[in-house]
């Protein structure tokens, strides 16, 4: 039960704070239903074709899938684009917006997700890294360079949803080989990163940071747990904001609000002038 005390005294600490980090991950955009593949009877009900040949989730997204198993890994990159295209993000994201820009001296965002709703809440370019990169934008995937590219258009390639197959792949404008999406996927050595998301984010940590916010993570992919216990460690106070009271296990958070991101960032706002 999350009692009107916490949310009070998480309140009380985005008052104060001057500058601070949002880390943002699966549960965040879970509210504005962005699948997150954690739930494999979910996984497989959307993807009856990947059942039969037995695909998880992590064999599609991964460079190993681009290069064996192509007509299904750009399938899964399409479905996964039309279908965060389709949705929108939801209020928490506007309300970080606007925290960022009018209540906190610098803020900053390290998200784990590759949704892009972040940017598409117009959450300033310079203030954010997409530490495991963007499904909007492209790479090639011989890397013939380190460049990537935004890629927008909707619907991209050409999907055959019964088969999850998809065609009409975009291709790399220098060297003409078959793009792929400028995200870290699984066992992937071949991403070729942001640099300059990366070095906007170093100038943002290399400083004292008063409060973190950790919204959402999950025991699966615990990148900003980690992250958050090592600010906590350097004196930054942290909540943690997530429905699943086993989420606050490596953090720790002193202030822990169980509630779904979206909730919780609407009833935080009512109390933040
Ligand atoms: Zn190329």
């Amino acid at each position: 039960m999350v009692t009107p005390k916490v949310i009070k005294q998480a309140a009380k600490l985005i008052n104060n704070a001057k500058r601070v980090l949002f880390l943002t991950s699966a549960g965040m955009s879970a509210d504005s239903n962005i699948p997150t593949f954690r739930d494999k009877d979910g996984y497989w009900k959307n993807f009856p074709p990947f059942k039969k040949k037995n695909l998880q989730a992590q064999d599609l997204a991964s460079p190993w899938a681009f290069r064996n198993e192509l007509a299904h890994a750009w399938a899964f990159y399409e479905w996964r684009r039309q279908n965060a295209s389709k949705n929108t993000p939801h209020a928490g994201y506007k309300i970080i917006d606007k925290w960022m820009k009018n209540h906190f001296e610098d803020a900053f965002i390290h998200t784990t997700n590759t949704d892009g709703y972040h940017l598409r809440s117009k959450c300033p370019a310079n203030q954010i890294i997409e530490v495991h990169g963007s499904m909007w934008r492209l790479q090639c995937l011989e890397i013939c360079s380190h460049d990537f590219w935004d890629e927008e258009t909707v619907p991209l390639c050409k999907l055959d949803q019964e088969n999850m197959r998809a065609s009409n792949y975009p291709s790399c404008p220098q060297c003409h080989a078959t793009a792929r999406p400028h995200i870290l996927m699984f066992g992937d050595m071949d991403y070729v990163g942001h640099p300059e998301q990366e070095k906007n984010f170093e100038r943002f940590v290399r400083e004292e940071v008063d409060l973190a916010i950790l919204v959402g993570s999950s025991g699966a992919v615990p990148t900003n747990d980690y992250l958050a216990l090592e600010l906590k460690n350097r004196g930054t106070k942290l909540i943690n904001i997530n429905p699943d009271q086993s989420a606050n296990n490596i953090a720790q958070a002193e202030i822990f609000i169980s509630l779904k991101s979206r909730d919780a960032f609407s009833q935080l706002d009512e109390l933040i002038p």
